[in-house]
């Protein structure tokens, strides 16, 4: 099965991901991940990678699909994966379809532009062990700034500050939202309300993938 999530940054694609990679055996993929792994590592493509993820803007696409076929190539993904993240442009999406990869579905989570922002503020992360909190919503770590699942102190991420939020949602709109119209000419776009609390939305996300 090989799933897509669409939606802003701050829609919660990264969350719904992850629950439904445990649901359904198969591995979620992040490019936004992939990307901060690099930068943090320090490879040679880091100094580039940051000019674009700290100003909020999206890193070229034969850059990001390389990162991505490499990724796909690891035999953990054989039995299918989850994208979050990828694609983000019409290039990108059309790239998957020239490499052969026929997706099941897409679901586009959507969310209001004033609850995307106060949700990327409130987003705390685990520099050590990736995993994403929010003190605003029913994802708040059990003990205030400390992951819950490695113990590190847990940090905001470099762009999420107001201003590459908005430069980000603006990209979204942009260059990513025509995907909705890209994937539904396929008859393969399905929407949730990314609004709705956390448990909602993951059993609307799991009732649309299993119909
Ligand atoms: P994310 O964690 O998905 O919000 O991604 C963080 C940042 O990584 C984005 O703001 C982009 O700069 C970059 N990025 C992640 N995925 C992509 C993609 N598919 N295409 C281009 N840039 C991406």
């Amino acid at each position: 099965m090989k799933i897509i999530f669409l939606g802003a940054p701050g829609s919660g694609k990264g969350t719904q991901s992850a629950l439904l990679s445990k649901k359904l055996g198969i591995p979620a993929i992040s490019t936004g991940d992939i990307i901060r792994g690099i930068l943090k590592s320090g490879g040679d493509k880091a100094e580039v990678l940051k000019s674009y993820t700290e100003n909020g803007k999206l890193v070229p696409d034969d850059l990001v699909i390389e990162l991505l076929k490499s990724r796909l190539s690891n035999p953990d993904c054989s039995k299918g994966y989850i994208l979050d993240g990828f694609p983000r442009t019409v290039a990108q999406a059309e790239a998957l379809e020239n490499m052969g990869i026929k997706i099941d579905t897409v679901i586009d989570i959507n969310v209001e532009d004033d609850l995307i922002c106060k949700r990327m503020l409130s987003r705390l992360v685990c520099p050590k062990c990736g995993s994403v909190f929010n003190s605003a919503t029913e994802m708040k770590p059990k003990v205030q700034n400390i992951c819950d699942n490695c113990g590190a102190e847990l940090i905001q991420r470099k762009d999420d500050t107001e201003e590459t939020i908005r430069t980000r949602l603006k990209v979204y709109k942009e260059q990513t939202l025509p995907l909705r119209n890209y994937y539904s000419s396929k008859k393969i776009l399905k929407t949730v309300d990314g609004g709705a609390p956390i448990s909602q939305s993951s059993a609307e996300v799991l009732s649309l993938v299993k119909n």
